[in-house]
């Protein structure tokens, strides 16, 4: 009956939901996590990107909110006075545009949100209204973060279309403006033709962030009256044009582009129109009744013909490609293909004699060599234009030239320029004489969320922040400069981001958010409303966006925010009795709100996913360098990967999207919490799934089991204990320091998996070792050293699993919540350098002796081990010395210099081999494990081994075993066999009888 109840314990009493529940309560009612300012405290500030409500939360989103959350909770514990806050982000076109969807009767999106998502359908039919699926969702996420167990103060909440926050932002773009770097003008922008709104991240499937590249068009004059434009990246090369390909099987058009005719594709004519080219279509053409005809190239003022290639792209620029066989690997292939295709010539009656001409020369690629494209197409083995190395082959090419070509020096205009001058001077050259012009396009294939694919768009009188100002530009170089980035390899990402952004459209003609202020035509957008509000975090709950609160002295009505208000408070301007009395708030309200926002920021902590680098979190380095000074810069940014299901991303269409909270009451959140951060590093994707929840729940039920069969030594009194002294004793509670040192700094560095690989596994690998050296000597474990354990486990594991270890620390008798327990701290003392090798030197022992009775199936009777002499101690001592100290391990040299040490040399001659096994084992040992011997003065091996006899007889399972320990030095040593000669310090020599 007793054994039965132990054995059910884990099962019946872990019920995740109801631990859940209950410790949020109670984290509510004692609010635990709402956080004001502290004078004698040190603060930290810690945000994350805030969510967009237009749909529920999977467990893809889960990851980022997590690893804050886990970071908020550390930080508590390390004695910080912790804000975490959360608002919701209502700006723009996401929302507006599912509740048009949801209009238009989108049966693929109510399906997912009947079947996947669970919602009642009646609710459904009220979001044709965009604020109901804002004000539904924005309700779901929080219950759902809720669930998820985060700390969050929730008395800052607030949306982005409150009064008080729109008030915020127009006072963030008066002051960008007022700063010049808001300007007016016309620029390329990725667009949405059925919107009629620029698009950027987060308005695309997939969250594509639209690119732009921007191609020379060059223009060959074709029967005198026809343009045909030819795209190019690389204008440089219209040196070296011998052709021009053609698709022989599509359509071309003859189109009226402002003054001139053009023959291009249709898909070009349409994106000509929408960078404001006057564009009416005459008439279509056959791209085979083009071929074998010339175009009159006016650079060079000669002709050029035209030629079939089943590459050409309609959609890639106009349709019609330049052909530089010499420097394009595709177009020297395309031509060797043609010459071999006899139907083909024969087909469009043509001839095909060119020589590529060469005007780049490289250090790889010399003049006198024959042409780049042909070397490296021979190099890369590459069969035909269809090819896929091409790919490749053209990347390395166009790589080299770019950053160390050099134009021939027959090259009119441009002989001896290098590649980037040469197409400099082209560019403006072509451009200035008309001999063609530029052309926008999208670099990579991107769709609206509507499902309209995107274009480029050449607006006029549209709004654009000017990052590309060059003072603010280094402004946000210093930022980031001064600012801690994890993991550190990321930082390259950023600063290319700063270098390469320029101006970007920052209002909209539709969607929710804020006015411009100056222009009332125009809404702030998403990604332009959402850089600085983590200063807005400090205001929110003093602000009332409702008359109805007037009543509440300790509030300022929005009504009543101007700039003057922002700038005191935030910036520290203006007369406070002056503000004070314009915003109609006391003295002491208006001091209040300042003194916490001087206290909480800067922010010491912004989290966020890997895909807002070159958006969002560009955005708010830029930003917060030009608006607040330098000790309100922010101090770091955490960037994580996204979650993957099962090893493919989540989505729809392959239905494996798991919503968030359908899965916490499934599972419970702690393994959800846990399964999100330990399958991968922070910038890799991580890996989730069902089975791996199922594994982590089943540890931590283990881990559960564990402490309630030992309860017994929590509820007994600390002091009625002995610290017991055993060599086990010694090293269980070093280890433990090492735990400690090690979990600590892996999170510290956001190493997550490796600080929960130490909390769930490498624990229990030491507690188990420890166990047994125990029952070897029948002995009990030391119930403060376990109960030490145990008390620390939990606490490592408590910012990770929340509810599970509030639990455990209730059942373990404490009174307090361990959300606000110490971290644990190193003792010092407790570390024993000897006490590693020790245990490692008895593990080894019995897996070696393991090893010989299994290869020779003796039964033993009597084991004698044999540690090394004193005189090889020494030697491995100064090797050791040797190889850390001078970082050499090469035997030649160490042999030369030790054979003229006399302390060792005698030795050293007569066994050169053992000198090279001993310099084999160092290597082989961890640098850590080397410099830990280095502190050990002299180490008695005999100690451990005697010590672990009774573990060895255990594990051999023979009570009646005989084990005999010799140094190499005792004369009267049992030796029959002359084992004793092999033993080496670390390595003892053993001989089975
Ligand atoms: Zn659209």
């Amino acid at each position: 009956m007793v054994e039965n109840s132990v054995e059910k314990t884990p099962n019946v009493e872990l019920n995740w939901a109801r631990i859940g529940e209950k410790w949020r309560k109670r984290w509510a009612e004692d609010k635990i996590f709402e956080t004001e300012p502290e004078s004698h405290k040190k603060k930290y500030f810690l945000t994350v990107a805030y969510p967009y409500p237009n749909s529920p939360q999977h467990v893809g989103h889960g990851r980022t909110y997590t690893l804050a959350d886990v970071h908020a909770r550390y930080k508590r514990m390390n004695n910080y006075n912790v804000l975490f806050p959360m608002g919701f982000h209502y700006t723009g076109t996401p929302i507006v545009s599912m509740s048009q969807r949801i209009k238009s009767n989108d049966l693929e999106l109510i399906e997912t949100f009947l079947q996947i998502y669970k919602i009642p359908s009646e609710k459904i039919s009220s979001f044709k209204e965009p604020k109901r699926i804002a004000s539904f969702f924005h309700e779901e996420i929080k219950q759902g973060m809720n669930e998820m167990g985060y700390s969050i103060d929730w008395r800052r909440e607030f949306t982005t279309i409150d009064k008080g926050y729109s008030k915020f932002i127009s006072w963030q773009f008066r002051n960008l403006k007022k700063k010049g770097l808001i300007v007016q003008g016309s620029h390329p922008v990725g667009w949405c033709p059925q919107d009629q709104n620029p698009v950027s991240q987060h308005d695309t499937v997939g969250d594509i962030e639209p690119e732009l590249i921007e191609y020379v068009l060059v223009k060959f004059k074709f029967e005198e009256q026809y343009v045909i434009p030819t795209a190019t990246l690389r204008p440089e090369t219209i040196f070296g044009v011998t052709n021009l390909w053609i698709n022989p099987d599509i359509k071309y058009v003859i189109a009226q582009v402002n003054k001139e005719k053009w023959i291009i594709t249709k898909e070009a004519a349409r994106k000509l129109e929408f960078l404001n080219a006057s564009v009416s279509i005459i008439s279509e053409i056959d791209g085979s009744d083009l071929i074998g005809k010339s175009v009159f190239d006016e650079t060079r003022r000669q002709l050029v013909p035209m030629f079939p290639a089943s590459f050409v792209d309609p959609n890639n620029g106009t349709g019609i490609v330049m052909s530089v066989p010499a420097h394009s690997p595709y177009d020297y292939q395309a031509l060797v293909d043609l010459k071999k295709d006899d139907n083909t010539l024969r087909k469009f009656a043509i001839t095909v004699n060119i020589v590529p001409i060469k005007i780049i020369q490289t250090d790889a690629f010399p003049s006198n060599d024959s042409p780049p494209a042909e070397s490296i197409v021979t190099r890369y083995s590459i069969r035909d234009q269809n090819d896929p190395k091409l790919e490749e082959a053209t990347n390395k090419l166009y790589s080299e030239e770019f950053h160390n070509g050099v134009l021939l020096p027959n090259i009119d205009q441009i002989g001896n320029l290098s590649v980037i001058k040469a197409r400099e001077t082209i560019r403006e050259k072509i451009i200035k004489e008309e001999i063609g012009t530029t052309m926008y396009e999208l670099k990579n294939v991107v769709k609206c969320r509507c499902g309209t694919p995107c274009v480029v768009k050449l607006l006029t009188n549209q709004w654009f922040i000017n990052y590309g100002d060059e003072n603010w530009k280094k402004l946000a170089y210093e930022l980031i400069e001064n600012m801690e980035i994890l993991p550190e390899e990321i930082r390259q990402e950023f600063t290319n981001v700063i270098d390469w952004l320029k101006e970007r459209a920052c209002a909209r003609k539709s969607g929710l958010g804020t006015k411009l202020p100056w222009d009332n035509e125009w809404i702030i957008e998403s990604l332009a409303d959402s850089v600085i509000y983590m200063a807005y975090y400090l205001l929110s709950r003093h602000i009332s966006n409702n008359l109805d609160l007037q009543k509440n002295e300790d509030m300022v009505l929005a009504d009543n925010l101007n700039d003057s208000f922002f700038d005191y408070v935030l910036l520290g301007k203006n007369d406070r009795d002056l503000v004070a009395k314009d915003s109609k708030i006391s003295i002491q309200l208006l001091e209040k709100i300042r003194n916490e926002f001087l206290y909480f920021y800067p922010v010491d902590s912004r989290h966020s996913g890997r895909d807002l680098v070159p958006n969002h979190l560009a955005f708010f380095i830029f930003n917060h360098a030009v608006i607040f000074p330098r000790d309100k810069w922010p101090k770091q940014i955490v960037v994580n990967g996204s979650v993957l299901m099962e090893g493919k991303k989540m989505s729809k269409s392959l239905g494996n999207i798991i919503p968030l909270r359908k899965a916490i009451y499934d599972y419970g959140a702690d393994s959800i919490r846990l399964t999100m951060l330990a399958s991968a590093e922070i910038l890799q994707d991580s890996d989730f799934s069902i089975d791996l929840v199922k594994g982590i729940r089943l540890k931590l039920y283990e881990i559960y089991r564990t402490i309630n069969t030992n309860l017994n030594i929590f509820t007994t009194s600390r002091d009625s204990f002995d610290y017991d002294v055993d060599l086990e004793d010694v090293w269980i509670s070093s280890r433990l320091q090492h735990v400690i040192l090690e979990t600590t700094s892996a999170i510290e560095k956001f190493r997550i998996r490796e600080a929960l690989h130490n909390i769930l596994y490498l624990m229990d690998n030491d507690l188990q070792w420890y166990e047994k050296r125990k029952l070897a000597k029948n002995k009990s474990i030391s119930n403060n050293y376990l109960r030490e354990f145990f008390e620390t486990r939990i606490k490592l594991l408590s910012p990770f699993a929340p509810y599970f270890c509030e639990e455990i620390w209730e059942i373990m008798g404490n009174h307090s919540y361990i959300s606000l327990a110490q971290w644990p701290e190193i003792n010092q003392l407790r570390i024993s350098l000897i006490s590693e090798d020790n245990e490692r030197l008895i593990q080894g022992m019995i897996i070696d002796i393991q090893k010989i009775t299994k290869v020779t199936k003796i039964v033993p009777k009597r084991i004698l081990i044999y540690t090394a002499s004193r005189i090889k101690s020494k030697l491995y001592r100064k090797l050791l010395d040797r190889i850390q100290s001078q970082a050499t391990s090469n035997f030649g040299e160490i042999m030369k210099e030790f054979v003229n040490d006399n302390e060792v040399k005698d030795l050293v001659k007569r066994n050169p081999d053992l000198v090279r096994k001993m310099i084999d084992d160092i290597l082989s040992e961890s640098v850590e494990v080397r410099e830990r011997r280095m502190k050990i003065d002299s180490f008695d091996e005999a100690i451990p081994l005697q010590d672990g006899i009774s573990l060895l007889v255990n594990e051999i399972e023979n009570d009646h075993l005989e084990v005999n320990i010799y140094s190499e030095d005792n004369d009267d040593k049992y030796d029959p066999k002359q084992k004793s000669k092999f033993a080496r310090p670390y390595k003892p020599a053993i001989y089975i009888e």
